[in-house]
Protein backbone atom coordinates (compact mmCIF):
# COMPACT_ATOMS: atom_id res chain seq x y z
CA UNK A 1 0.00 0.00 0.00
CA UNK A 2 0.99 3.68 -1.00
CA UNK A 3 2.53 5.70 2.51
CA UNK A 4 3.06 9.00 0.40
CA UNK A 5 -0.01 10.17 -1.33
CA UNK A 6 -1.60 13.68 -1.55
CA UNK A 7 -4.69 12.28 -2.49
CA UNK A 8 -7.09 9.24 -1.92
CA UNK A 9 -10.16 8.65 -3.59
CA UNK A 10 -12.29 6.67 -2.46
CA UNK A 11 -14.73 4.87 -5.67
CA UNK A 12 -13.66 4.78 -9.00
CA UNK A 13 -16.71 5.83 -10.47
CA UNK A 14 -16.49 8.79 -13.22
CA UNK A 15 -15.79 11.45 -11.65
CA UNK A 16 -13.69 9.92 -9.11
CA UNK A 17 -11.29 9.32 -12.73
CA UNK A 18 -12.09 13.02 -13.98
CA UNK A 19 -10.96 14.56 -10.70
CA UNK A 20 -7.75 11.83 -10.71
CA UNK A 21 -6.88 12.61 -13.69
CA UNK A 22 -6.98 16.38 -12.97
CA UNK A 23 -4.67 15.97 -9.94
CA UNK A 24 -2.33 13.58 -11.14
CA UNK A 25 -2.04 15.80 -14.22
CA UNK A 26 -0.75 18.80 -12.10
CA UNK A 27 1.75 16.31 -10.53
CA UNK A 28 -0.39 14.99 -7.17
CA UNK A 29 0.05 11.77 -6.37
CA UNK A 30 -2.70 10.14 -6.09
CA UNK A 31 -4.73 6.55 -5.76
CA UNK A 32 -7.98 5.74 -6.34
CA UNK A 33 -9.51 2.62 -3.95
CA UNK A 34 -12.38 0.49 -6.18
CA UNK A 35 -14.90 -2.01 -3.96
CA UNK A 36 -15.18 -3.41 -7.57
CA UNK A 37 -13.28 -5.82 -10.14
CA UNK A 38 -13.38 -3.16 -11.86
CA UNK A 39 -13.44 0.44 -12.25
CA UNK A 40 -16.22 3.00 -14.05
CA UNK A 41 -19.16 2.60 -10.98
CA UNK A 42 -22.20 3.36 -13.07
CA UNK A 43 -20.13 3.52 -16.74
CA UNK A 44 -19.14 0.15 -17.68
CA UNK A 45 -19.92 -2.63 -20.42
CA UNK A 46 -19.83 -6.25 -20.24
CA UNK A 47 -21.29 -9.04 -22.14
CA UNK A 48 -24.44 -10.00 -19.47
CA UNK A 49 -26.33 -11.96 -21.87
CA UNK A 50 -24.03 -13.48 -23.97
CA UNK A 51 -20.93 -13.89 -25.41
CA UNK A 52 -20.34 -11.57 -28.53
CA UNK A 53 -23.23 -9.31 -27.04
CA UNK A 54 -22.13 -6.06 -25.26
CA UNK A 55 -24.02 -4.19 -22.89
CA UNK A 56 -23.89 -0.95 -21.01
CA UNK A 57 -24.21 -1.94 -17.29
CA UNK A 58 -25.93 1.45 -16.67
CA UNK A 59 -24.88 4.61 -18.54
CA UNK A 60 -25.63 4.11 -22.12
CA UNK A 61 -25.55 8.03 -23.67
CA UNK A 62 -22.71 9.64 -23.46
CA UNK A 63 -23.47 13.14 -24.55
CA UNK A 64 -22.71 14.64 -21.16
CA UNK A 65 -19.18 13.79 -20.83
CA UNK A 66 -18.90 14.19 -24.57
CA UNK A 67 -19.61 18.36 -24.05
CA UNK A 68 -18.12 18.23 -20.46
CA UNK A 69 -15.54 20.80 -19.54
CA UNK A 70 -12.91 17.52 -18.23
CA UNK A 71 -13.33 16.00 -21.77
CA UNK A 72 -13.66 19.44 -23.78
CA UNK A 73 -9.98 20.17 -21.70
CA UNK A 74 -8.77 16.52 -22.24
CA UNK A 75 -10.44 14.93 -25.77
CA UNK A 76 -6.52 14.76 -27.68
CA UNK A 77 -4.96 12.70 -24.56
CA UNK A 78 -8.00 10.62 -24.22
CA UNK A 79 -8.80 9.06 -27.34
CA UNK A 80 -4.81 8.76 -27.48
CA UNK A 81 -5.65 6.22 -24.76
CA UNK A 82 -8.79 4.46 -26.18
CA UNK A 83 -11.72 6.74 -26.12
CA UNK A 84 -13.82 6.55 -29.02
CA UNK A 85 -17.65 7.86 -29.39
CA UNK A 86 -20.32 6.55 -31.98
CA UNK A 87 -22.50 9.69 -32.69
CA UNK A 88 -26.43 9.24 -33.64
CA UNK A 89 -28.35 12.48 -35.73
CA UNK A 90 -31.24 10.79 -34.31
CA UNK A 91 -31.48 11.07 -30.67
CA UNK A 92 -34.49 10.00 -29.40
CA UNK A 93 -38.33 9.70 -30.00
CA UNK A 94 -41.61 8.71 -28.54
CA UNK A 95 -44.14 6.43 -30.41
CA UNK A 96 -47.47 6.36 -29.07
CA UNK A 97 -50.25 3.31 -28.80
CA UNK A 98 -51.57 4.63 -31.91
CA UNK A 99 -48.46 4.25 -34.60
CA UNK A 100 -48.01 7.95 -34.58
CA UNK A 101 -44.45 9.47 -33.22
CA UNK A 102 -42.42 12.15 -32.68
CA UNK A 103 -38.91 11.75 -33.39
CA UNK A 104 -36.09 14.94 -32.69
CA UNK A 105 -32.91 14.81 -35.06
CA UNK A 106 -30.04 16.53 -35.96
CA UNK A 107 -31.98 18.56 -38.72
CA UNK A 108 -33.80 21.57 -37.40
CA UNK A 109 -36.36 21.76 -40.45
CA UNK A 110 -36.81 18.02 -40.72
CA UNK A 111 -37.56 18.09 -36.63
CA UNK A 112 -39.68 21.39 -37.04
CA UNK A 113 -41.78 19.69 -39.54
CA UNK A 114 -42.35 16.85 -37.40
CA UNK A 115 -43.66 19.01 -34.73
CA UNK A 116 -45.70 21.09 -37.50
CA UNK A 117 -47.25 17.18 -38.14
CA UNK A 118 -49.03 17.61 -34.79
CA UNK A 119 -49.94 21.02 -34.38
CA UNK A 120 -48.78 24.26 -36.73
CA UNK A 121 -48.87 26.48 -34.03
CA UNK A 122 -46.78 24.31 -32.39
CA UNK A 123 -44.00 24.17 -35.38
CA UNK A 124 -43.63 27.96 -35.07
CA UNK A 125 -42.86 27.69 -31.86
CA UNK A 126 -40.58 25.07 -31.82
CA UNK A 127 -38.74 26.96 -34.69
CA UNK A 128 -38.94 30.11 -32.26
CA UNK A 129 -37.12 27.86 -29.30
CA UNK A 130 -34.48 26.47 -32.34
CA UNK A 131 -33.60 30.05 -32.76
CA UNK A 132 -33.36 31.29 -29.25
CA UNK A 133 -31.15 28.23 -27.70
CA UNK A 134 -27.98 29.43 -28.62
CA UNK A 135 -28.72 32.41 -26.11
CA UNK A 136 -30.49 30.42 -23.70
CA UNK A 137 -27.74 27.46 -23.85
CA UNK A 138 -24.82 29.77 -23.31
CA UNK A 139 -26.77 30.87 -19.75
CA UNK A 140 -27.99 27.58 -18.88
CA UNK A 141 -25.16 25.69 -19.26
CA UNK A 142 -22.90 28.22 -17.50
CA UNK A 143 -25.20 27.87 -14.19
CA UNK A 144 -24.87 24.18 -14.68
CA UNK A 145 -21.11 24.47 -14.91
CA UNK A 146 -20.33 26.86 -12.12
CA UNK A 147 -19.27 26.23 -8.74
CA UNK A 148 -22.49 26.80 -6.25
CA UNK A 149 -20.73 29.51 -4.05
CA UNK A 150 -22.00 32.99 -3.79
CA UNK A 151 -18.87 34.65 -5.74
CA UNK A 152 -19.34 32.22 -8.59
CA UNK A 153 -23.21 32.67 -8.48
CA UNK A 154 -23.11 36.95 -8.60
CA UNK A 155 -20.86 36.36 -11.65
CA UNK A 156 -23.23 34.65 -13.45
CA UNK A 157 -25.78 36.79 -12.67
CA UNK A 158 -24.02 39.77 -13.55
CA UNK A 159 -22.93 38.31 -17.15
CA UNK A 160 -26.46 37.05 -17.88
CA UNK A 161 -28.15 40.61 -16.71
CA UNK A 162 -25.21 42.22 -18.55
CA UNK A 163 -26.43 39.87 -22.01
CA UNK A 164 -29.94 39.51 -21.47
CA UNK A 165 -31.09 42.54 -19.02
CA UNK A 166 -32.76 42.38 -15.92
CA UNK A 167 -36.24 40.89 -17.38
CA UNK A 168 -33.90 37.86 -19.03
CA UNK A 169 -32.19 37.50 -15.70
CA UNK A 170 -35.35 36.71 -14.07
CA UNK A 171 -37.28 34.78 -17.08
CA UNK A 172 -34.14 31.93 -16.61
CA UNK A 173 -34.12 32.17 -12.53
CA UNK A 174 -38.62 31.49 -13.14
CA UNK A 175 -37.90 28.94 -15.98
CA UNK A 176 -35.03 26.56 -13.50
CA UNK A 177 -38.26 26.89 -11.07
CA UNK A 178 -41.07 25.44 -13.41
CA UNK A 179 -42.59 21.50 -13.67
CA UNK A 180 -42.61 20.27 -17.13
CA UNK A 181 -46.16 20.04 -16.94
CA UNK A 182 -46.33 24.01 -16.06
CA UNK A 183 -43.96 25.32 -19.16
CA UNK A 184 -44.57 22.41 -21.65
CA UNK A 185 -48.23 23.62 -21.20
CA UNK A 186 -47.55 27.41 -21.30
CA UNK A 187 -45.31 26.31 -24.56
CA UNK A 188 -47.19 23.75 -27.25
CA UNK A 189 -50.82 23.23 -27.42
CA UNK A 190 -50.39 19.32 -28.76
CA UNK A 191 -49.96 16.87 -26.08
CA UNK A 192 -48.32 14.22 -28.36
CA UNK A 193 -45.45 17.01 -27.77
CA UNK A 194 -45.56 17.33 -24.60
CA UNK A 195 -45.31 14.18 -23.33
CA UNK A 196 -42.21 13.51 -26.32
CA UNK A 197 -40.07 16.30 -23.91
CA UNK A 198 -41.72 15.36 -20.76
CA UNK A 199 -40.18 11.53 -20.97
CA UNK A 200 -36.72 13.32 -20.65
CA UNK A 201 -37.80 14.26 -16.84
CA UNK A 202 -38.23 10.75 -15.89
CA UNK A 203 -34.84 9.84 -16.54
CA UNK A 204 -34.38 11.71 -13.49
CA UNK A 205 -37.00 11.72 -10.94
CA UNK A 206 -38.67 15.18 -12.43
CA UNK A 207 -42.02 13.88 -12.99
CA UNK A 208 -44.13 16.03 -14.90
CA UNK A 209 -45.59 18.38 -12.11
CA UNK A 210 -42.33 18.62 -9.89
CA UNK A 211 -41.01 22.11 -9.70
CA UNK A 212 -37.27 22.76 -10.84
CA UNK A 213 -37.67 19.82 -13.70
CA UNK A 214 -38.67 21.66 -16.92
CA UNK A 215 -34.61 22.38 -17.51
CA UNK A 216 -34.07 18.99 -18.47
CA UNK A 217 -36.80 18.27 -21.38
CA UNK A 218 -35.83 21.60 -22.81
CA UNK A 219 -31.94 20.72 -22.29
CA UNK A 220 -32.41 17.18 -24.34
CA UNK A 221 -34.83 18.55 -26.95
CA UNK A 222 -33.36 21.32 -27.89
CA UNK A 223 -28.84 20.00 -27.22
CA UNK A 224 -30.41 16.78 -29.18
CA UNK A 225 -31.47 18.82 -32.27
CA UNK A 226 -28.57 20.70 -32.19
CA UNK A 227 -26.04 17.76 -31.47
CA UNK A 228 -27.34 14.94 -31.55
CA UNK A 229 -26.28 11.92 -28.75
CA UNK A 230 -23.17 10.26 -28.34
CA UNK A 231 -22.54 6.91 -27.38
CA UNK A 232 -19.42 4.91 -26.57
CA UNK A 233 -17.59 2.83 -29.48
CA UNK A 234 -17.90 -0.37 -28.32
CA UNK A 235 -20.21 0.09 -25.49
CA UNK A 236 -19.83 3.38 -22.30
CA UNK A 237 -16.66 1.41 -21.00
CA UNK A 238 -14.51 3.34 -23.66
CA UNK A 239 -15.00 6.11 -21.50
CA UNK A 240 -14.03 4.80 -18.16
CA UNK A 241 -11.14 2.45 -19.87
CA UNK A 242 -9.12 5.73 -21.21
CA UNK A 243 -9.97 7.92 -18.00
CA UNK A 244 -8.25 5.20 -16.31
CA UNK A 245 -5.42 4.71 -18.42
CA UNK A 246 -4.93 8.80 -18.98
CA UNK A 247 -4.69 8.76 -15.08
CA UNK A 248 -2.19 5.50 -14.96
CA UNK A 249 0.34 7.65 -17.37
CA UNK A 250 0.63 10.18 -14.86
CA UNK A 251 1.37 7.98 -12.38
CA UNK A 252 -1.53 7.40 -10.87
CA UNK A 253 -2.68 4.12 -8.59
CA UNK A 254 -6.00 1.97 -9.27
CA UNK A 255 -6.79 -0.12 -6.43
CA UNK A 256 -9.36 -2.77 -7.01
CA UNK A 257 -11.08 -5.30 -5.30
CA UNK A 258 -10.36 -2.82 -2.20
CA UNK A 259 -13.91 -1.95 -0.52
CA UNK A 260 -12.67 1.40 2.15
CA UNK A 261 -14.45 0.60 5.95
CA UNK A 262 -13.20 3.87 7.47
CA UNK A 263 -11.61 7.43 7.00
CA UNK A 264 -9.44 8.12 9.31
CA UNK A 265 -8.56 11.19 11.15
CA UNK A 266 -6.63 13.08 13.68
CA UNK A 267 -7.75 16.46 14.87
CA UNK A 268 -10.53 17.13 12.98
CA UNK A 269 -8.48 16.60 9.53
CA UNK A 270 -8.63 13.36 7.62
CA UNK A 271 -5.56 11.55 7.39
CA UNK A 272 -6.19 8.22 5.50
CA UNK A 273 -8.44 5.10 4.78
CA UNK A 274 -8.48 1.94 6.33
CA UNK A 275 -9.67 -0.83 3.81
CA UNK A 276 -12.36 -3.65 4.46
CA UNK A 277 -9.25 -6.52 4.56
CA UNK A 278 -7.25 -4.24 7.28
CA UNK A 279 -4.83 -2.54 5.03
CA UNK A 280 -4.44 1.20 4.96
CA UNK A 281 -3.07 4.29 3.28
CA UNK A 282 -2.56 7.56 3.85
CA UNK A 283 -3.02 10.84 2.26
CA UNK A 284 -0.79 14.25 3.05
CA UNK A 285 -3.97 16.53 1.11
CA UNK A 286 -7.05 15.47 0.60
CA UNK A 287 -9.21 12.17 1.21
CA UNK A 288 -11.88 12.36 -1.58
CA UNK A 289 -15.16 10.46 -1.16
CA UNK A 290 -16.98 9.54 -4.05
CA UNK A 291 -19.87 7.89 -1.74
CA UNK A 292 -23.68 8.50 -1.02
CA UNK A 293 -24.48 10.66 1.82
CA UNK A 294 -25.39 8.33 4.16
CA UNK A 295 -22.20 6.25 3.30
CA UNK A 296 -20.18 9.79 4.51
CA UNK A 297 -21.61 9.20 7.97
CA UNK A 298 -20.87 5.66 8.07
CA UNK A 299 -16.86 6.03 6.69
CA UNK A 300 -16.15 9.27 9.03
CA UNK A 301 -18.38 8.15 12.18
CA UNK A 302 -19.75 11.41 11.69
CA UNK A 303 -18.82 14.41 10.80
CA UNK A 304 -19.06 16.75 13.49
CA UNK A 305 -21.11 18.88 12.32
CA UNK A 306 -25.23 19.09 12.97
CA UNK A 307 -26.71 20.73 10.10
CA UNK A 308 -24.48 18.79 7.93
CA UNK A 309 -24.92 15.48 9.60
CA UNK A 310 -28.58 15.99 9.74
CA UNK A 311 -28.62 16.94 5.62
CA UNK A 312 -26.41 13.81 5.17
CA UNK A 313 -28.87 11.66 7.09
CA UNK A 314 -32.32 13.43 5.37
CA UNK A 315 -30.54 13.37 2.14
CA UNK A 316 -33.53 11.74 -0.60
CA UNK A 317 -33.47 9.33 -3.00
CA UNK A 318 -35.16 9.33 -5.73
CA UNK A 319 -36.98 5.56 -7.47
CA UNK A 320 -35.13 3.11 -8.62
CA UNK A 321 -35.26 1.29 -12.20
CA UNK A 322 -35.07 -1.51 -13.33
CA UNK A 323 -32.40 -2.20 -16.43
CA UNK A 324 -33.26 -5.24 -19.17
CA UNK A 325 -30.81 -6.45 -21.32
CA UNK A 326 -31.40 -8.21 -24.17
CA UNK A 327 -29.48 -9.80 -27.11
CA UNK A 328 -31.66 -9.44 -29.83
CA UNK A 329 -31.96 -11.26 -33.25
CA UNK A 330 -32.94 -8.51 -34.86
CA UNK A 331 -34.41 -4.74 -33.92
CA UNK A 332 -38.08 -4.37 -33.07
CA UNK A 333 -40.98 -3.94 -36.03
CA UNK A 334 -41.93 -0.55 -34.35
CA UNK A 335 -45.48 0.16 -35.03
CA UNK A 336 -43.46 3.02 -37.37
CA UNK A 337 -40.32 1.31 -38.76
CA UNK A 338 -38.39 4.88 -39.09
CA UNK A 339 -38.13 4.23 -34.85
CA UNK A 340 -35.32 1.96 -35.87
CA UNK A 341 -33.07 4.84 -36.60
CA UNK A 342 -33.34 6.40 -33.44
CA UNK A 343 -30.79 5.83 -30.12
CA UNK A 344 -33.91 5.87 -27.56
CA UNK A 345 -37.53 5.33 -27.92
CA UNK A 346 -39.28 6.53 -25.15
CA UNK A 347 -42.35 4.49 -24.73
CA UNK A 348 -44.32 7.58 -22.93
CA UNK A 349 -47.48 7.80 -24.12
CA UNK A 350 -48.86 10.90 -21.57
CA UNK A 351 -47.81 13.23 -18.83
CA UNK A 352 -50.45 11.93 -16.79
CA UNK A 353 -48.91 8.13 -17.30
CA UNK A 354 -45.91 9.53 -16.31
CA UNK A 355 -47.32 11.22 -13.44
CA UNK A 356 -49.23 8.24 -12.12
CA UNK A 357 -45.95 5.90 -12.72
CA UNK A 358 -43.78 8.17 -10.51
CA UNK A 359 -46.56 8.54 -7.80
CA UNK A 360 -46.70 4.73 -7.91
CA UNK A 361 -43.04 4.37 -7.82
CA UNK A 362 -42.94 6.56 -4.93
CA UNK A 363 -45.83 4.75 -2.60
CA UNK A 364 -43.44 1.48 -3.24
CA UNK A 365 -45.70 -0.10 -5.38
CA UNK A 366 -44.91 -1.23 -9.16
CA UNK A 367 -46.32 0.92 -11.38
CA UNK A 368 -49.20 -0.79 -13.72
CA UNK A 369 -47.55 0.54 -16.55
CA UNK A 370 -43.75 1.85 -16.39
CA UNK A 371 -42.42 4.21 -18.66
CA UNK A 372 -39.74 2.45 -21.10
CA UNK A 373 -36.77 3.89 -22.75
CA UNK A 374 -35.33 1.43 -25.34
CA UNK A 375 -32.14 2.03 -26.13
CA UNK A 376 -31.02 0.75 -29.31
CA UNK A 377 -26.68 1.24 -29.54
CA UNK A 378 -26.82 -0.96 -32.16
CA UNK A 379 -27.85 0.78 -35.25
CA UNK A 380 -25.10 3.27 -34.18
CA UNK A 381 -22.66 0.97 -33.30
CA UNK A 382 -22.69 -2.22 -35.00
CA UNK A 383 -19.70 -3.77 -33.29
CA UNK A 384 -21.81 -4.32 -29.84
CA UNK A 385 -23.12 -7.97 -31.41
CA UNK A 386 -22.13 -10.34 -34.50
CA UNK A 387 -23.05 -9.10 -37.71
CA UNK A 388 -26.60 -8.66 -38.18
CA UNK A 389 -27.45 -9.08 -34.46
CA UNK A 390 -28.52 -6.74 -31.66
CA UNK A 391 -28.81 -5.61 -28.43
CA UNK A 392 -31.50 -3.49 -26.61
CA UNK A 393 -30.74 -1.51 -23.21
CA UNK A 394 -34.11 -1.27 -21.66
CA UNK A 395 -34.64 0.99 -18.51
CA UNK A 396 -37.92 0.65 -16.66
CA UNK A 397 -39.10 3.66 -15.23
CA UNK A 398 -39.66 3.94 -12.51
CA UNK A 399 -39.28 0.78 -9.83
CA UNK A 400 -39.39 1.28 -6.11
CA UNK A 401 -36.59 -0.13 -4.29
CA UNK A 402 -38.58 -1.44 -1.31
CA UNK A 403 -42.05 -3.31 -2.80
CA UNK A 404 -45.39 -2.83 -1.16
CA UNK A 405 -47.38 -4.19 -3.40
CA UNK A 406 -48.19 -4.04 -7.19
CA UNK A 407 -50.66 -1.04 -8.80
CA UNK A 408 -51.81 -3.44 -10.94
CA UNK A 409 -52.99 -6.34 -8.33
CA UNK A 410 -51.23 -8.36 -9.83
CA UNK A 411 -47.97 -9.07 -8.72
CA UNK A 412 -47.93 -10.58 -5.30
CA UNK A 413 -44.03 -10.48 -4.64
CA UNK A 414 -42.76 -7.62 -2.67
CA UNK A 415 -39.45 -8.59 -2.74
CA UNK A 416 -37.05 -8.28 -6.04
CA UNK A 417 -36.35 -11.89 -6.11
CA UNK A 418 -39.54 -12.83 -6.65
CA UNK A 419 -41.36 -9.86 -8.32
CA UNK A 420 -38.17 -9.27 -10.76
CA UNK A 421 -39.61 -11.65 -13.68
CA UNK A 422 -42.98 -10.75 -13.47
CA UNK A 423 -42.39 -7.12 -13.63
CA UNK A 424 -40.13 -7.58 -15.87
CA UNK A 425 -42.55 -9.66 -18.23
CA UNK A 426 -44.76 -6.56 -17.84
CA UNK A 427 -42.18 -4.14 -19.40
CA UNK A 428 -41.57 -6.79 -22.08
CA UNK A 429 -45.71 -6.90 -22.62
CA UNK A 430 -45.37 -3.20 -23.55
CA UNK A 431 -42.33 -3.49 -25.56
CA UNK A 432 -44.95 -6.10 -27.59
CA UNK A 433 -47.30 -3.91 -27.72
CA UNK A 434 -45.65 -1.13 -29.70
CA UNK A 435 -43.47 -3.53 -31.66
CA UNK A 436 -45.30 -7.03 -32.06
CA UNK A 437 -43.50 -10.07 -32.68
CA UNK A 438 -40.36 -8.81 -30.42
CA UNK A 439 -40.72 -10.81 -28.17
CA UNK A 440 -39.97 -13.93 -30.69
CA UNK A 441 -36.67 -11.89 -31.39
CA UNK A 442 -35.19 -12.24 -28.20
CA UNK A 443 -31.92 -14.43 -28.02
CA UNK A 444 -31.11 -13.90 -24.00
CA UNK A 445 -32.06 -11.55 -21.90
CA UNK A 446 -30.85 -10.54 -18.50
CA UNK A 447 -32.32 -8.33 -15.66
CA UNK A 448 -31.21 -5.79 -13.17
CA UNK A 449 -32.89 -5.00 -10.28
CA UNK A 450 -32.59 -1.61 -8.73
CA UNK A 451 -31.68 -4.09 -5.74
CA UNK A 452 -28.89 -5.36 -8.31
CA UNK A 453 -28.11 -2.21 -9.12
CA UNK A 454 -27.66 -1.44 -5.34
CA UNK A 455 -25.38 -4.34 -5.28
CA UNK A 456 -23.02 -3.72 -7.53
CA UNK A 457 -22.65 0.15 -6.30
CA UNK A 458 -23.68 1.17 -2.88
CA UNK A 459 -24.37 4.53 -4.88
CA UNK A 460 -27.22 3.74 -6.23
CA UNK A 461 -29.48 3.50 -3.05
CA UNK A 462 -32.37 1.57 -3.75
CA UNK A 463 -31.42 1.59 -7.83
CA UNK A 464 -31.76 5.17 -7.83
CA UNK A 465 -29.72 5.84 -10.77
CA UNK A 466 -28.51 9.38 -9.45
CA UNK A 467 -27.10 8.58 -5.98
CA UNK A 468 -29.98 11.39 -5.10
CA UNK A 469 -33.32 13.00 -6.18
CA UNK A 470 -32.47 16.59 -7.76
CA UNK A 471 -35.34 18.50 -6.46
CA UNK A 472 -34.92 21.53 -5.63
CA UNK A 473 -34.26 21.14 -2.26
CA UNK A 474 -31.38 19.18 -3.06
CA UNK A 475 -30.18 20.44 -6.21
CA UNK A 476 -27.99 24.13 -6.56
CA UNK A 477 -26.36 25.00 -3.50
CA UNK A 478 -27.98 22.32 -1.73
CA UNK A 479 -26.52 19.69 -2.91
CA UNK A 480 -25.56 17.77 -0.88
CA UNK A 481 -26.14 20.55 1.68
CA UNK A 482 -25.97 24.19 2.05
CA UNK A 483 -22.58 24.98 2.61
CA UNK A 484 -20.93 22.18 1.25
CA UNK A 485 -22.08 21.83 -2.87
CA UNK A 486 -18.69 22.47 -3.10
CA UNK A 487 -17.25 19.24 -2.02
CA UNK A 488 -15.67 20.32 1.49
CA UNK A 489 -17.08 18.73 4.34
CA UNK A 490 -17.05 19.65 8.04
CA UNK A 491 -14.12 17.66 8.24
CA UNK A 492 -10.46 19.18 7.06
CA UNK A 493 -8.70 17.25 4.13
CA UNK A 494 -12.12 15.35 3.91
CA UNK A 495 -14.08 16.19 0.76
CA UNK A 496 -17.22 14.51 -0.69
CA UNK A 497 -17.66 14.05 -4.74
CA UNK A 498 -19.87 11.68 -7.36
CA UNK A 499 -23.65 12.36 -8.15
CA UNK A 500 -24.32 13.21 -4.61
CA UNK A 501 -22.69 16.56 -4.91
CA UNK A 502 -23.45 19.70 -7.27
CA UNK A 503 -23.81 19.27 -10.46
CA UNK A 504 -25.38 16.14 -9.86
CA UNK A 505 -25.44 12.66 -11.87
CA UNK A 506 -25.46 12.00 -15.20
CA UNK A 507 -22.16 11.39 -17.43
CA UNK A 508 -20.74 14.91 -17.35
CA UNK A 509 -17.73 14.70 -14.72
CA UNK A 510 -19.07 18.06 -13.12
CA UNK A 511 -18.57 16.94 -9.39
CA UNK A 512 -15.12 15.58 -9.56
CA UNK A 513 -14.11 18.29 -12.16
CA UNK A 514 -15.01 20.81 -9.89
CA UNK A 515 -13.88 20.26 -7.09
CA UNK A 516 -10.45 19.09 -8.76
CA UNK A 517 -10.22 22.45 -9.87
CA UNK A 518 -11.00 23.72 -6.31
CA UNK A 519 -7.96 21.71 -4.98
CA UNK A 520 -5.09 22.39 -7.78
CA UNK A 521 -6.42 25.01 -9.96
CA UNK A 522 -7.49 25.42 -13.53
C1 LIG B 1 -29.15 2.34 -14.83
C2 LIG B 1 -28.49 3.68 -15.03
C3 LIG B 1 -28.55 4.29 -16.27
C4 LIG B 1 -27.97 5.55 -16.46
N1 LIG B 1 -27.99 6.11 -17.70
C5 LIG B 1 -27.32 7.26 -17.91
C6 LIG B 1 -27.11 7.73 -19.23
O1 LIG B 1 -27.47 7.07 -20.21
N2 LIG B 1 -26.46 8.92 -19.38
C7 LIG B 1 -26.00 9.65 -18.31
O2 LIG B 1 -25.44 10.73 -18.50
N3 LIG B 1 -26.14 9.17 -17.04
C8 LIG B 1 -26.75 8.00 -16.83
N4 LIG B 1 -26.83 7.48 -15.57
C9 LIG B 1 -26.29 8.26 -14.42
C10 LIG B 1 -24.77 8.21 -14.38
O3 LIG B 1 -24.29 7.01 -14.91
C11 LIG B 1 -24.26 8.38 -12.96
O4 LIG B 1 -24.85 9.53 -12.37
C12 LIG B 1 -22.75 8.57 -12.92
O5 LIG B 1 -22.09 7.59 -13.69
C13 LIG B 1 -22.25 8.56 -11.48
O6 LIG B 1 -20.84 8.65 -11.48
P1 LIG B 1 -20.04 8.86 -10.13
O7 LIG B 1 -18.64 9.14 -10.47
O8 LIG B 1 -20.74 9.84 -9.28
O9 LIG B 1 -20.09 7.49 -9.31
P2 LIG B 1 -20.59 6.03 -9.55
O10 LIG B 1 -20.63 5.70 -10.98
O11 LIG B 1 -21.81 5.82 -8.74
O12 LIG B 1 -19.38 5.20 -8.93
C14 LIG B 1 -19.09 5.13 -7.56
C15 LIG B 1 -18.04 4.04 -7.37
O13 LIG B 1 -17.61 4.08 -6.02
C16 LIG B 1 -17.46 2.74 -5.57
N5 LIG B 1 -17.55 2.76 -4.11
C17 LIG B 1 -18.60 3.22 -3.36
N6 LIG B 1 -18.32 3.07 -2.04
C18 LIG B 1 -17.06 2.54 -1.97
C19 LIG B 1 -16.23 2.17 -0.88
N7 LIG B 1 -16.63 2.29 0.40
N8 LIG B 1 -15.00 1.67 -1.16
C20 LIG B 1 -14.57 1.54 -2.44
N9 LIG B 1 -15.35 1.84 -3.50
C21 LIG B 1 -16.58 2.36 -3.26
C22 LIG B 1 -18.58 2.00 -6.26
O14 LIG B 1 -18.33 0.61 -6.33
C23 LIG B 1 -18.57 2.66 -7.65
O15 LIG B 1 -17.70 1.99 -8.53
C24 LIG B 1 -27.35 6.21 -15.38
C25 LIG B 1 -27.25 5.56 -14.14
C26 LIG B 1 -27.79 4.29 -13.96
C27 LIG B 1 -27.61 3.59 -12.65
Amino acid sequence: MSTELDAIIIGAGHNSLACACHLAKRGWKVAVYEQNAEPGGAVKSGAYTKPGFTHDWAAMNLSLFAGSAFHTENAAELAEHGLAFAPTGHPFATLFPDGRWLGISNDAALTQARVRGFSQKDGATWQQLTEDFPTQAEAIFSVLGSPMNAKALGKLGWATWRKQGAGGALDLARFLMLSPRAWLDQTFESEHVKATLAAWGMHLDFAPDIAGGAVFPYLEAMAGQAFGMVLGAGGAATMTHAMVKMFKAHGGELHLNAQVSKIEQAAGRATGIVLSDGRFARAEKAVIANVSPTALLTLTGGTGEPRHETAMKGFQHAPGTMMIHLAMDALPNWLAPELQRFAYVHLAPSMDQMARTYAQAKAGLLPDEPVIVCGQPTVMDPSRAPAGKHVLWLQVRMAPGTIKGDAAGKIKATDWDGAAKPFAKRALNILERYAPGTGAKIIAKHIVTPDMLEADNPNLIGGDQVCGSHHLHQHFMNRPARGYADGTTPIRNLYHTGAAVWPGGGTGAGPGTLLARKLAGK
